[in-house]
């Protein structure tokens, strides 16, 4: 393990010193880190639960219904990581923020199960909270693994969860969870934020360095945040797609490149977004899957006779490929999808 360890810190400052030039990340906030609690099952699976657009506001008798429907689920499905795609708390005061991440993580923390959070445009729009006060609010909750993004580039919660592989000693898989911030309003434009070009950065450099670590192999990875990017539009109408679209795909005016970034880098094998709360398929593009998460909110808009779910992700040690799944408040499965 220390060998490793030591090892991996050497590559890590020569890939700097290689890769420096244009960059205005500090390579101390960098933040790759070669460890995390999580491991591969024996049986060589992860899964992970994805929650979308939970909207808690104050336990209000709505919020109580969406905490039964993400019992029953996490009861169905005993994940090994729960992450959570962003609208995730929507109050107005960091004392109501902070006592709603406590109770809307009950069913998760109660079974002992490591989670995450990205953040949505909705998470501290309200109350004069800014973005940042929101997410170091959550931080230090009980099983939290998000960890705070570089300070140098946009948004709040960018960061890498290392999947160890079964025997703890060298990551087998990357979780890039990313902020895909909220609101852009400047120079006339108006639009949802996008993944900025700091943040395509920083992941390219992860990416180079978890795959010089790795011999040169890349490491398959997975990435997950809360607006989905535009080309979540553009691939709806591929054969691959399974699931439906029932409002528009509402991304940023402005396409900052990441897909192209990632189909270059060929080690992310999908992008899992919320936001859009009717919005529940999977569609492929060249080994590259976008998928929503589906909508788990009774404390927001959805759509009648349609059920509230969450998507399911169950990744393979060794292998790019995955199976997925929604899983819904009454316990059905639905669309069930090997991707690869
Ligand atoms: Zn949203």
């Amino acid at each position: 393990m220390k060998h490793h360890f030591l090892r991996w810190e050497h590559l890590l400052g020569l890939c700097l010193l290689l890769g420096a030039s244009g960059s205005a990340i500090a390579d101390s906030e960098l933040d790759f880190p070669s460890n995390s609690p999580l491991r591969f099952r024996s049986d060589k699976s992860f899964k992970i639960i994805t929650f979308g657009d939970i909207h808690w506001d104050r336990n209000c008798d709505k919020d109580q219904q969406t905490l039964r429907a993400m019992d029953t689920i996490v009861e169905a499905e005993k994940p090994d990581l729960v992450i959570y795609l962003g609208d995730n708390c929507v109050s107005d005061n960091l004392r109501a923020v902070r006592e709603g991440y406590k109770q809307l993580t009950e069913p998760v923390v109660r079974r002992g199960i490591p989670w995450a959070a990205t953040l949505g445009n909705h998470d501290g729009e309200h109350g004069g909270l800014t973005r940042a006060e929101v997410y170091r609010c959550m931080l230090g909750h009980p099983g939290n693994l998000s960890r705070p993004g570089p300070a140098s580039i946009h948004g709040d919660s960018n960061f890498i969860l290392p999947i160890m592989d079964r025997t703890g000693e060298k990551p087998a898989a990357l979780l890039y969870v990313l902020d895909s911030n909220a609101y852009y309003k400047q120079d006339n434009l108006e639009t949802y934020d996008w993944i900025r070009r700091d943040q395509i950065q920083w992941y390219r450099k992860a990416s180079e360095v978890y795959r010089q670590k790795n011999q040169g192999d890349i490491l398959p990875s997975y990435a997950f945040f809360h607006i989905p990017l535009p080309e979540f539009g553009l691939f709806y109408t591929n054969k691959s797609r399974v699931g439906i679209k029932q409002e528009d795909v509402c991304c940023s005016a402005i396409n900052s490149g990441l897909c192209a970034t990632i189909l270059e880098h060929r080690d992310i094998k999908a992008i899992f977004c919320g936001h859009d709360h009717v919005n529940d398929y999977i569609t492929g593009f060249h080994g590259l899957w976008l998928g929503y998460a589906r909508g788990i909110s009774y404390n927001t808009y959805g759509q009648e006779n349609y059920a509230k779910g969450s998507r399911v992700i169950v990744l393979k040690e060794g292998k790019a490929s995955f199976d997925t799944w929604l899983r819904l408040e009454d316990k059905q499965v639905v669309n069930v999808v090997h991707c690869k």
